[in-house]
């Protein structure tokens, strides 16, 4: 049987510092640089992110990673892949999330996207996320995807990933 791998969404499939930066500098005339927001949460670095996601659309405009189409592509040729993003909390991203995947990942079909709440409850064997709160309870195989927040997180558990091509290396 083919083992189940776990792919996040924001900021593994989906480019959303590209986006943060970008609405920042629409909302503040301020450009700023992946320094000036490493090691602090989304939230903390960007102060109108709220405004943003609650906002329906938001979730529309965000840009692909690089190499995610492709690898994602891969990835279920060898793999059972369902995409898991925390969506609940923001019920305007439900539609916005789905249509998103459906354009730019046209292979996933619907049973294997799951929208929820909490990660913690899923099983399977393999999961790719960017934040530590999602991967430490997780029993099955971690990698952790580098994005600005957790850039300096060590002596964790998780293989740190930091693009498409290294997940491939490892996972192909
Ligand atoms: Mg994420």
């Amino acid at each position: 049987m083919r083992r189940s791998i776990l792919v996040d969404m924001d900021g593994v499939l989906a480019d959303v510092y590209r986006r943060f930066f970008e609405l920042h500098e629409q909302e503040t005339g301020n450009r700023l640089s992946v320094s000036d927001v490493a090691g602090k949460l989304e939230s903390e670095a960007f102060p109108y992110i709220l405004k943003w996601v609650t906002a329906g659309g938001f979730f529309r405009t965000v840009p692909v990673m690089p190499g995610s189409q492709e690898g994602l592509k891969r990835l279920n040729d060898k793999y059972k892949v369902i995409v898991v993003s925390l969506a609940t909390e923001f019920p305007q991203s439900l539609t916005d999330k789905q249509f998103w995947l459906n354009e730019h990942f046209p292979f996933i079909n619907w049973k294997q996207i799951v929208f929820c709440g909490d990660k913690n409850i899923i099983c399977a064997d393999i999961m790719i996320d960017d934040h530590p709160k999602n991967l430490d309870h997780f029993s099955g195989e971690t990698f952790i995807f580098t994005q600005p927040h957790n850039i300096f997180l060590s002596e964790t558990r998780h293989k740190r990933v930091s693009s498409w091509t290294e997940i491939e290396k490892l996972l192909l």
